[in-house]
C-alpha cells in the first residue's frame, strides 16, 4: 500500500441502461438471436466508456468502474466468484449463456429468484449457496474494466459488492441442510477477495470500493462481527489497493464504529437519508487517519442539492478525518441520465431537478467549495442557491383548498363502521356465490391496444378514435368474463400504460418525463413520474371506464385504483415535506375518486397497494411510524363509502411477514394476495396476525407462462379452505394479467371457475 491519495469528488455508481435504453434494445435483440455476442458486448463497452467519459469530463477525480452490468450486479458477483448454481452451469454454452440462464431461466431450468434491492424499486437476483459451494476467482469483469478504464486515461475505482453483503443477500440453495446460513461461508470467500484485490491493483486501481449496504439495516452482533473480521482480514493484506467501504440507503450506526476500527482507508457514508450520521462521524476518533467519502448529494431522488446544507455537513467532517471527498449518497443507478433532455417539462420545474449528469456536477462543485474555498466557486454556488430558493419560494406549489380539506378531516373519516355490519350489508347488496371468483384488474394488453396507444401518443389517432378502441376492448373483456363465468368482473385496464403513471398524468402536482428511464431489472425500465407540488384531482380519472363496463353487465364490476403508498413508491417524491403529508394528499385525491365511483353505481372498489412492503424502512425502529401513516393514508382513501360498498385491496411482490398486522389494519373488506408460489402459506400467517376479513389468496402464478389445471387450482383452494372458513374466501389469480397472453389467460381463468365450482359442490 502506498500512501493513500484522496479519492476526490466521485459518485458511488452511474446509470447503465444507456440514455436511450441502448442496453435494453441490445439485450432484447440478443435474446431474440437478432444480434450475436460480439455485438452485445460492443454495446456494453460503448455504454461504459461513454459513462466514464461523461463523468470525467464533468470533473470527477475517481471514476467508478464495474458499475456497468449486462443484467444485475449481484448476479455479476455470483458469476465472478464461480458461484452460479449447477443447474445453470451444467447447461453448457458460453459464459454469457450461463449468465443469462441464471438471470432468466432456460426451458425447464428456473432462473434465480429475483427480489427488491433494499427499499428501492430495483430488483436483483438472489444467489443460491450451499455448504458445497466453492468460490474461485472465476470471472475477470472488474479486472478487465479497470484495465480498460486505465488504458483510456481515467483513474478507475472498481466497485464490487462486499463479501458480507453478498453472503447476506444470498439464500441457501434448495439442497442445503436446514439451518444453513450463507454467512458461514465467509472464510471460504475472503481468500478470493484477497486475490481479486491483488488483481485489481495490478490492473491499475489505487482504490477499490466494496459496497456493504446490508449494514444500513438492523444487524445482529454476529453479523457485525463478520463485518469486523472481514475488513480486519482484507485490510491487513500488504499487496492491495486502498479499500473504501460504502454503506448507503440509511445510517450505518454500529457498523460505522466497527469499520472505523479496521485498517481500511476510507468509508463512504450516506449523509442524505439521516443527517445525524454527520454527528456520529464527527465524534468518531478512529476516523482520524481515514478518508470520509461524504454522500451529501441524494443519489436516489431527483432534486437539486441545497448546497449550503450540504457544505455545512461536509465541512463539519474536515477536522475529524484525514481526508474528505464529496460524493452521492448511493449509486446513481436509481436516477435517469440527463434532465436537460426533458424539453417538454415546465422549464421552471426542470430547473429544480438534477438527474445523474447534474448530480455529478454538483458533487464536483461541492468538493471544490470544500477544498478550494467557497470564493473559488462563488458564481456556481450562487446559481445553485438561486434554483433551490426559487423552489422553496414557489407558492404555486401549494394548494390551499387541498390543505384546508386535509385539516378538516377528522380521525373518524379514516374509519369505517363495524365489519360485521358492513359484511351483512354487502351480502345483501351483492348476492355473490360462496367463494366468488374474480381477477386482479388488468387483462392482457393486446397488440391492438398497444398500437392504438402509441398512435394516439404520436398524434396519428385522435382522442375519440383512441377511446373507441379502448371501449371496444372493455366490451370484449367484459363479454369474455361473463362467458367464462367469473362472478366479479373488471374492465381490464386497457387504457392504462402503467398503474401509477396513469394516475400521475391526471393529477395536479405530478409531472411526467420523456427520457427519465430507470432500470427496474435486467432490460426492464420504468419512468417514474415527478411529484413536485400539492396533489390535486381535477375530476374523475377512472369513472368513465368503470361505468361503461358496468353498463354492459348485470354482474358487479369492480372499480380499480392505485393506492397512495404505491403511487409514492413508484414516483420521485418531493423532499420538502414529510412523506406522510404527501401521502395524505394523494389519499385525498383517491378518496374523491372512490366517492365518484360509488356515486356512479360501482359497488366494489379495489385500491391496490402492492408496494406497501417496499417502502418499509430498513431499520425496525422506524417501522411503526411508517406503517402508521401508510395505513392511515389507505384508510383515508377508502373510508368515505357506505357500509354496502365493498372495498378490496391487493398486495403482491413480497414476503409479507413484517407487514401482516398492517395489512389487517387496512381494514379492507376483501384482500387479494399473492400466494400461489408459497402454496397458500400466507393464509396461516394472516390467521396468526388475527386477520378475520375476506381474503383472496392467488391460485394462479401469473409470473409464469404455465397454465394451472383445474385439479391443481382445486387443490390450492382446498388448502385455503383448511386455513380459512370458506365463507371468507375468494378465488383469484396472484396479480394482474397484463403481462400474459390470452392463450394462457383464458384457459387458466376457466380452470379457476371450474375449481371454485368444485369447492362449492363439496359443501
Ligand atoms: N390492478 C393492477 C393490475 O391488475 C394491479 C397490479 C399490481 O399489483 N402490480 O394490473
Ligand atoms: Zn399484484
Amino acid at each position: 500500500m502506498n500512501a493513500p491519495q484522496r479519492i476526490g469528488p466521485t459518485v458511488l455508481g452511474y446509470p447503465r441502461v444507456g440514455p436511450d435504453r441502448e442496453l435494453k434494445a441490445a439485450l432484447e435483440s440478443f435474446w431474440a438471436q437478432r444480434v450475436d455476442h460480439a455485438e452485445l458486448l460492443e454495446v456494453g463497452r460503448r455504454l461504459r466508456t461513454d459513462a466514464w467519459q461523461r463523468m470525467s469530463e464533468a470533473g470527477l477525480a475517481s471514476v467508478p468502474v464495474n458499475t456497468f452490468s449486462h443484467y444485475d450486479h449481484v448476479l455479476d458477483t455470483a458469476h465472478l466468484f464461480g458461484a452460479l448454481p449447477e443447474r445453470h452451469t451444467a447447461l453448457g454454452g458460453s459464459e454469457l449463456d450461463t449468465y443469462f440462464a441464471a438471470a432468466r431461466g432456460a426451458d425447464d431450468t428456473p432462473a434465480l429468484e429475483m427480489t427488491k434491492w433494499f427499499d428501492t424499486n430495483y430488483h436483483y437476483l438472489v444467489p443460491e449457496l450451499s455448504p458445497d459451494t466453492r468460490f474461485t476467482l472465476h470471472g475477470t469483469k472488474p479486472v478487465d474494466e479497470t484495465r480498460e478504464a486505465r488504458g483510456l486515461g481515467y483513474r478507475p475505482r472498481p466497485v464490487v459488492l462486499g463479501p458480507v453483503t453478498f453472503l447476506l443477500l444470498s439464500k441457501p440453495s434448495s439442497d442445503a441442510p436446514a439451518g444453513f446460513s450463507p454467512l458461514s461461508l465467509l472464510d471460504r470467500l475472503l481468500p478470493v477477495y484477497v486475490d481479486l484485490l491483488r488483481a485489481l491493483q495490478e490492473a491499475g486501481a489505487d482504490v477499490v470500493q466494496l459496497d456493504e449496504p446490508a449494514f444500513a439495516a438492523d444487524r445482529s452482533p454476529a453479523e457485525l462481527d463478520a463485518l469486523r473480521h472481514t475488513y480486519q482480514r482484507l485490510g491487513s493484506e500488504v499487496r492491495r489497493p486502498g479499500i473504501c467501504v460504502a454503506t448507503y440507503f440509511g445510517p450505518p450506526r454500529e457498523a460505522l464504529h466497527v469499520l472505523a476500527r479496521t485498517p481500511v482507508e476510507a468509508l463512504a457514508v450516506d449523509l442524505v437519508s439521516d443527517p445525524d450520521t454527520v454527528d456520529a462521524l464527527a465524534t468518531e476518533p478512529a476516523l482520524r487517519d481515514k478518508e470520509i467519502v461524504a454522500g451529501v448529494v441524494d443519489g436516489r431522488n431527483i432534486w437539486r442539492t441545497d448546497v449550503d446544507t450540504a457544505l455545512g455537513r461536509v465541512a463539519r467532517l474536515l477536522g475529524s478525518a484525514d481526508r474528505v471527498s464529496v460524493s452521492t449518497s448511493c449509486s446513481l443507478l436509481h436516477v435517469p441520465y440527463d434532465v436537460e433532455r426533458e424539453t417538454a417539462l415546465d422549464p421552471r420545474v426542470r430547473s429544480w431537478l438534477a438527474f445523474a449528469d447534474q448530480k455529478v456536477r454538483e458533487v464536483v462543485l461541492l468538493d471544490r467549495a470544500l477544498h478550494e474555498g467557497r470564493d473559488a466557486v462563488d458564481a456556481d454556488l450562487a446559481a445553485a442557491r438561486a434554483v433551490v430558493t426559487d423552489r422553496t419560494r414557489a407558492t404555486d406549489l401549494r394548494d390551499n383548498t387541498v390543505r384546508a380539506r386535509l385539516e378538516a378531516l377528522r380521525p373518524e373519516d379514516a374509519r369505517r363502521g363495524d365489519y360485521a355490519v358492513r359484511a351483512a350489508a354487502q351480502r345483501d347488496a351483492l348476492r355473490l356465490p360462496l367463494m366468488p371468483t374474480t381477477t386482479i384488474g388488468s387483462f392482457p394488453q393486446t397488440q391492438e391496444v398497444r398500437r392504438a396507444r402509441a398512435d394516439h401518443r404520436a398524434g396519428r389517432v385522435d382522442a375519440d378514435a383512441y377511446r373507441q378502441v379502448m371501449r371496444d376492448e372493455v366490451e370484449r373483456v367484459v363479454r369474455l368474463q361473463e362467458e367464462i363465468g367469473l362472478d366479479v368482473l373488471v374492465h381490464g385496464e386497457p387504457e392504462r400504460n402503467d398503474m401509477v403513471q396513469y394516475f400521475a398524468e391526471q393529477l395536479g402536482g405530478f409531472a411526467a418525463t420523456e427520457h427519465g428511464w430507470v432500470q427496474s431489472y435486467g432490460s426492464r425500465c420504468v419512468r417514474p413520474p415527478v411529484l413536485y407540488g400539492d396533489v390535486t384531482r381535477g375530476g374523475p380519472m377512472t369513472v368513465e371506464w368503470a361505468r361503461y363496463a358496468q353498463s354492459l353487465t348485470t354482474k358487479p364490476v369492480k372499480g380499480m385504483l392505485t393506492g397512495p403508498v404505491t403511487i409514492l413508491a413508484w414516483s420521485f417524491v418531493r423532499d420538502d415535506q414529510p412523506l406522510a403529508d404527501t401521502a395524505r394528499q394523494v389519499a385525498l385525491a383517491i378518496r374523491d375518486e372512490v366517492h365518484d365511483l360509488e356515486s356512479a353505481g360501482i359497488r366494489i372498489i379495489q385500491v391496490d397497494e402492492p408496494a406497501l412492503r417496499e417502502l418499509l424502512p430498513l431499520r425496525s425502529d422506524e417501522h411503526k411510524a411508517y406503517l402508521d401513516w401508510a395505513v392511515t393514508a389507505f384508510r383515508m382513501a377508502t373510508s368515505g363509502v357506505a357500509a354496502s360498498t365493498q372495498i378490496h385491496t391487493h398486495l403482491c411482490y413480497s414476503e409479507f411477514g413484517e407487514v401482516l398486522p398492517a395489512i389487517d389494519a387496512l381494514d379492507a373488506d376483501v384482500t387479494s394476495i399473492e400466494a400461489a408460489r408459497s402454496r397458500m402459506e400466507v393464509l396461516d400467517d394472516l390467521n396468526d396476525a388475527g386477520f378475520s376479513r375476506a381474503v383472496g389468496p392467488g391460485v394462479y402464478d401469473i409470473h409464469s407462462p404455465r397454465v394451472p389445471g383445474a385439479a391443481e387450482i382445486t387443490d390450492l383452494l382446498r388448502t385455503a379452505v383448511d386455513a380459512v372458513p370458506v365463507e371468507r374466501l375468494w378465488a383469484n389469480p396472484d396479480c394482474g394479467l397484463k403481462t400474459r397472453g390470452y392463450p394462457e389467460v383464458e384457459p387458466a381463468l376457466r380452470h379457476l371457475v371450474t375449481a371454485a365450482e368444485r369447492i362449492r359442490a363439496d359443501r
